[in-house]
């Protein structure tokens, strides 16, 4: 089952609860991470770059992320990260 992602349930589980995390590993990968937050969902452990603006869930990150599944936009506020904007996903290829 897959949930809308609307910025602030899980897509995974569809639940409401994140805490701030931190993952050395994707803070490499992805120059959005190291620049930005990052939140677990406290149900399934699926992790999420923070908006900048609003401080809802960007989007999903995961290792095998590819350009093409990150938003334009936040899906709650539409604010634009520029660093996401950026990434051509090629970064990530180099783990
Ligand atoms: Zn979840
Ligand atoms: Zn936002």
């Amino acid at each position: 089952m897959t949930h809308q992602e609307d910025g602030v349930h899980c897509i995974v589980c569809g639940k409401e609860q994140f805490s701030l995390a931190h993952d050395e590993w994707m803070r490499r990968a992805f120059p959005f991470v190291e620049q930005g937050q990052l939140k677990m969902c406290a149900e399934c452990g699926a992790k999420y770059l923070v908006c900048r603006s609003c401080g809802g869930l960007y989007c999903r990150i995961h290792p095998a992320l590819e350009s093409w599944e990150l938003p334009e936009k936040c899906p709650k506020c539409g604010w634009v990260n520029e660093n996401v904007k950026a990434w051509d996903g090629t970064s990530a290829r180099h783990f």
